[in-house]
Order: C-alpha cells, then sequence, then structure tokens
C-alpha cells in the first residue's frame, strides 16, 4: 500500500515510511492511496473467523508485504488480546466496551501494534525516539506498548494538572526508555511542541524521530478492528446502526469510517464532544475553527484543534458527503454528570465521562429512527476518572488490580514550560 500526504497526493511514502515518519514532511498526515471494499465473502463469514484471522484479513492490505503475514498475525495476536463486549445498557442501545487492555482505555490497540510494527522495522544501529503528546490516556498506552521495546525511546509530552491523578501515575512511573515530560500548558500546546519538532532539520538530524499519536497510520487503522469485532454481527440485520464515539482527536471515529468505507454495516457515525466541538460546529455549518482547549471531565477529548480533522476532510472534501456519514452533538460538564447519573439509577452501568457524552449523542441521534439499534462506546474503565463519580457510584466501582498497582508508585516527571524552545534544548541534550 502506498500512502500519501493528505496536502500533496504526490508526496508518496511506503507503509514502513509512514510508520517511522509519523508526518508527512509538507506537515501533512498520511492516508492510504485507496480504502478497498473487503469481499463479500469476509462479510459472509465475519460471525465465525476467529479475531486475529478477521484482524489480519483486515489489515493485510494496510501493511502490504512490508511485513509478512505469519509476522502480521504474531502481532496482532499479541494485541488483541483482551476483549471487546458490547454490553446492553438500555433496549437496543450498547456500551461498546474498549477498556479491558492494560491500560484500561481503547488506546492499547493502536499503541500496542504501532511498537510492535517499530520494533519490527527499527535498525538496530539508530534508535527510535518516538513523542507523544498526550491529554491523558495516549501516554499510558504508548508507555505500556514500548516499555521494553528494544531500540525505542519514548518522551511522553502531558499538560501539568490537566489529567486524572491515575493517568499520571500511570504515563509517569514506568521508567526505563520511557521519560515523561509535565508540560505548564495545555494539550494543544503539548501537540504543537511534537508536530513542530518533526518540522526541525536539526532535531531530526540529531535524533531518529517518529511519533506515537493518532496522527500515526499504525496507531489509527487498527482501531477500524473494534468495529468489525464488534459490529459484524449486525451486518445481516435490517436495522439501522448508530455508532456514537466520544471524540478527541478523532483517530477512533475516523478509524470507524474507515472501517465503513471497507464494507461493515454502520448507517450514521456520532461525533460525541464536550464543549471542545469545532467539528460539531463545522458539521452544522460553521467554519471549522481550532481555539484553546477547555478543561473538562471528560478529559481526553479536551483537544481544540483536533488533528485528524485533517483526514476526514480528505476524505470527504464536501460537507454534504461527511453528513451523510456523521451527525455531531456537543455537552457540558453538567449534562455529562447528569447523564452518569441518569444511566447508573435506570440501569446500574456506570460509565466514565466519555461514555456518558457518547451515550447523549447516541439518544439524541436515535431519535431520528423506530428501527435502530444504537452502540456507545466506552473509551475507557470508569475507574480511571474515580473524581468524578459520587460517593455512591465510587462505592460501586471496582478498581482492577492492573489499576491500582499504579497508584503506590512514585511519579517521576520532567517540568517544562510550553515554548518549543524549551523542548527543543531538552531533546538535543538527549
Ligand atoms: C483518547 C480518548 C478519547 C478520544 O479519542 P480520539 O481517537 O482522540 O478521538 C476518548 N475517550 C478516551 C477515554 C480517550 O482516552
Amino acid at each position: 500500500m502506498i500512502y500519501h500526504s493528505t496536502r500533496d497526493i504526490e508526496n508518496t511514502v511506503s507503509f514502513k515510511e509512514a510508520v517511522i515518519k509519523g508526518l508527512a514532511s509538507d506537515g501533512g498526515l498520511f492516508v492510504p492511496e485507496s480504502i478497498e471494499k473487503l469481499s463479500k465473502e469476509f462479510f459472509d463469514n465475519i460471525e465465525d473467523m476467529s479475531v486475529v484471522d478477521l484482524a489480519t484479513e483486515v489489515m493485510k492490505p494496510y501493511v502490504g508485504d512490508e511485513i509478512p503475514e505469519t509476522e502480521l498475525k504474531n502481532i496482532l495476536e499479541e494485541v488483541l488480546s483482551f476483549d471487546f463486549p458490547l454490553v446492553e445498557v438500555d433496549e437496543n442501545k450498547f456500551a461498546l466496551e474498549l477498556f479491558h487492555g492494560p491500560t484500561l482505555a481503547f488506546k492499547d490497540v493502536g499503541a500496542g501494534f504501532l511498537a510492535r510494527c517499530l520494533g519490527y522495522f527499527s535498525d538496530k544501529n539508530r534508535k527510535v525516539t518516538v513523542l507523544v503528546a498526550t491529554s491523558g490516556d495516549t501516554g499510558s498506552a504508548v508507555a505500556n506498548g514500548f516499555y521494553g521495546v528494544e531500540g525505542t525511546e519514548v518522551v511522553i509530552l502531558y499538560p501539568s494538572g490537566k489529567v486524572s491523578a491515575s493517568q499520571e501515575k500511570q504515563l509517569t512511573t514506568y521508567g526505563g526508555n520511557i521519560t515523561a515530560l509535565e508540560v505548564d500548558g495545555t494539550f494543544d500546546d503539548c501537540q504543537a511542541m511534537v508536530k513542530q519538532a518533526f518540522q526541525d532539520s536539526e532535531l531530526n538530524n540529531h535524533l531518529n524521530l517518529s511519533s506515537a499519536n493518532s496522527i500515526n497510520v499504525a496507531r489509527f487503522i487498527p482501531q477500524a478492528l473494534y468495529y468489525f469485532i464488534a459490529l459484524g454481527k449486525f451486518m445481516k440485520g435490517d436495522k439501522d446502526i448508530f455508532v456514537s464515539v466520544p471524540s478527541g482527536n478523532f483517530g477512533n471515529i475516523l478509524a470507524g469510517i474507515y472501517a465503513k468505507n471497507m464494507g461493515l454495516k454502520v448507517d450514521k457515525f456520532i461525533v460525541s464532544n464536550n464543549v471542545n466541538n469545532p467539528v460539531v460546529e463545522y458539521l452544522n455549518g460553521d467554519d471549522f475553527r481550532t481555539r484553546p482547549s477547555i478543561h473538562t471531565v471528560s478529559n481526553a477529548m479536551d483537544i481544540g484543534a483536533p488533528s485528524n480533522f485533517e483526514r476526514l476532510q480528505f476524505l470527504y472534501p464536501e460537507l454534504s458527503d461527511l453528513k451523510e456519514v456523521v451527525e455531531g452533538y456537543s455537552y457540558s460538564d453538567e449534562e455529562t454528570l447528569e447523564s452518569i447519573e441518569d444511566i447508573y439509577k435506570r440501569t446500574s452501568y456506570l460509565p466514565d465521562p466519555h461514555g456518558a457524552v457518547a451515550y447523549l449523542g447516541l439518544t439524541e441521534a436515535m431519535k431520528s429512527s423506530d428501527n435502530a439499534v444504537g452502540v456507545f462506546v466506552e473509551t475507557a474503565h470508569p475507574a480511571k476518572f474515580i473524581e468524578t463519580f459520587t460517593e455512591e457510584q465510587k462505592s460501586k466501582l471496582g478498581v482492577p488490580e492492573r489499576l491500582s498497582k499504579f497508584m503506590d508508585k512514585e511519579k517521576v516527571s520532567i517540568k517544562m514550560d510550553n515554548t518549543f524552545g524549551s523542548f527543543k534544548e531538552y531533546l538535543l541534550s538527549r
């Protein structure tokens, strides 16, 4: 598969180059040259295939012959080693729980796949320095995915005071080849610092830089797998399928939209946002305007300049075409907390704040159909956001051992201001 930049279709690279470089040299994002429909046979068998066989079929065209099929299978087997259950919460409304992986957020699949691809491609003589900005969960998933992977060093940038306590512990306590930079600023500042690093020739001469944000194709495309694994069973039904995704950088929902373009039956994707909602505004006919992010209880979505918007717009340059596939809603913290309480009271299911936002979006969207099945994506385990819950809700929450074990470890971070100059100086000193 050939990949090219969203800003210039002549600017092409192989899968391997796209994975190592992360970002195109012109500042655009890499996208595959084409998204082909999977075969009828594939969809006929989708319910009977093993998860790994299914995943291999989906990923093969995007990896091409750059990783041999047996190796690709091994990678996918390691990465998809946990469940992706659909839990019926209300009649015809299901939570798609993507938090059963090692760091309890959906990013484990993408981060694990990327880490293993980079490990496979890495030149043993020249270490790759992986830069990653995180609004909370990316950092821990990347740290977990890369921890101990030979030939890689990881530098995580996170906004000081703007991630939850358990998220912070998960990204500052690994040590080894993982370093956490605690930035006095917002997630957008962290993301801008990382993006600028890729454009800086002095830095690129000094270090072999790669990116682990969802701008990297090896992180973003495997996320399409959740939708094939969970929704294949709806292929044969006659109901409208609505899928609501709590979105920040729009990697997860875009991968879902890719799955639809590969032939998976989803009638509508719903962008569910907190008050950081430039894409929702765009869907409603306004200009796309990025802006500084605002801190909310669904902090993984506190993104005022979502990077995958560029890919979304590349896929659907016309707003009217995009609106055939996607609609969007946004909610305040007050509405989010009410939603948690409402779902919990009625159903005794306790969603995390991101899932609660997605539930609200799903409920709104489903009003337009009387023959629909709805799925809202639970992107993280609620225990990662324990501070948002009432005492009663907390008592219902079991904190999984793989989360609680981080809480006793000591945080180690390097404090930094939010200027590129400081970041560059730090990287040059490594
Ligand atoms: C990362 C994250 C999101 C946003 O996902 P995107 O792919 O960036 O849109 C939503 N919820 C949680 C819990 C996350 O960690």
